[in-house]
């Protein structure tokens, strides 16, 4: 049997749209295409309706209400609006923050320019061996001045998923905002901001089968209510907060992208972390010196992430043209820095360079997985053939004692 080519195990990068959002989206381009604020006629009312459904069933994915939920861009947006709507609007309670050093690179990036120009003091809090947080280590970096903290739910890069109701736990007491980036997480694994204790969150569309260029910000009313200060000023829309015409197709996209995964996600995760586990193993059953990275009791079902000792990343994508794959995040490739997450579990820089991401979903089949599976050995084994580090390690040579020249 011969199988499409090229095969796609970017999921975590962006995900194909499911077909049923463009079914929900398509009236909202031509036929239904009123302003939702437009008060005063039925093409507005209808545009309303439309934005309205979409807001009740993003809530419902993640157990809030659809008036908690404000449309946004996507999730940088979602990143930018909670975390300088936060340090705008309670300076005078303090102008500290506390983040994972595993969060997202737009979080990252967001802190540090408030650092830099804002007067932000943020404290970085480091990672277990397989990516995961503890709430302890939360609860130890939080000062009476703390005014946020930011742990982002699932990695893009490993897939560790955080304890997040631990950490939520650990907020409520000291009465700090909870952020979470969730973008990797929703319609994924169950979300629950009750459950969470989370004050602030993120969702992008694209993430999720639903457009790219929307998504949500969920901004907790009650116990407590938490106030932004804009970042995009207008017309008020979004209670303020995110001033704009709405996206409407998008919005609708997103709700039934919301649907969707809410109502899929048992069976679904459960089938996509069978086909991951399939791919797992059949590399690790075929190939010596691969280590997963990652917290395989608290993962993302479609991801794994896996470095090849004496390989280049870099050099196994090129030479496997028929498979997209990723060798950071998406947020990362334009540099050729090793992954940062990789690098906060101590990994070593060079293993750190060896590392790939899988990531797997919807619409990904067993004989994908077996395809990609049979590519990634006869590509390790190509390049292996070629390392005279792997030769000399196979040989029983400790490398970490050899006089390198030039060293
Ligand atoms: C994709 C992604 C983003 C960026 O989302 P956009 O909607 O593209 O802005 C942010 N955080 C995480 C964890 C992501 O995976």
């Amino acid at each position: 049997m011969t199988i499409a080519t090229p095969i796609y195990m970017d999921y975590q990068s962006t995900t194909p749209m499911d077909p049923k959002v463009l079914d929900a989206m398509m009236p909202y381009f031509v036929d239904t295409f009123g302003h939702p604020a437009s008060r005063n006629h039925s093409f507005g009312w209808a545009a309303e309706e439309a934005v309205d459904k979409a807001r009740e069933q993003v809530a419902s994915l993640i157990g809030g209400t659809a008036r908690e939920i404000v449309f946004t861009s996507g999730a940088t947006e979602g990143i930018n609006l909670a975390i300088k709507g936060v340090a705008e609007m309670y300076a005078e309670k303090g102008r500290h923050m506390v983040v994972s050093v595993v969060d997202s690179r737009p979080v990252l990036d967001v802190l540090k320019r408030l650092e830099r120009d804002h007067n932000l003091e943020v404290t970085t809090v480091p990672v277990d061996k397989n990516g995961r947080v503890a709430a302890e280590d939360i609860k130890n970096a939080l000062r009476p001045d703390t005014i946020l903290v930011s742990v982002m739910m699932a990695n893009n890069e490993i897939g560790t998923v955080q304890d997040m109701a631990a950490i939520g736990t650990v907020c409520k007491e000291a009465g700090v905002i909870f952020f979470t980036d969730a973008s990797e997480a929703a319609g994924k694994v169950p979300v629950d901001v009750q459950a969470m204790g989370i004050d602030l969150l993120t969702i992008a569309g694209h993430k999720m089968y639903g457009p790219k260029g929307v998504g949500a910000l969920y901004v907790r009313r009650k116990k407590p209510r938490v106030r932004l200060a804009p970042q995009i000023d207008g017309g008020g829309h979004e209670r303020g907060m995110r001033s704009g015409t709405i996206n409407v197709p998008g919005v609708a996209g997103l709700g039934e992208a919301c649907a969707l995964c809410e109502q899929l996600m048992a069976e679904e995760s459960k089938r996509v972390a069978a086909l991951r586990d399939r791919l797992e193993q059949g590399i690790l059953a075929e190939c010596d010196e691969v280590e997963v990275n990652g917290d395989t009791d608290h993962r993302l079902p479609h991801n794994t992430n896996l470095s090849f000792a004496y390989i280049e990343g870099e050099s196994m994508l090129m030479g496997m043209k028929d498979v997209a794959l990723s060798s950071g995040s998406a947020c990362t490739t334009a540099t050729l820095e090793p992954s940062y997450v990789i690098r906060a579990l101590g990994v070593s820089e060079e293993l750190a360079h060896s590392s790939i991401r899988f990531s797997l979903g919807r619409f990904t089949t067993e004989e994908e997985v077996d395809f990609v599976v049979k590519q990634v050995i006869e590509s390790v084994n190509h390049l292996r053939a070629m390392s005279p580090l792997y030769e000399m390690a196979k040989e029983g040579i400790d490398l970490s004692t050899v006089q390198w020249k030039g060293d």
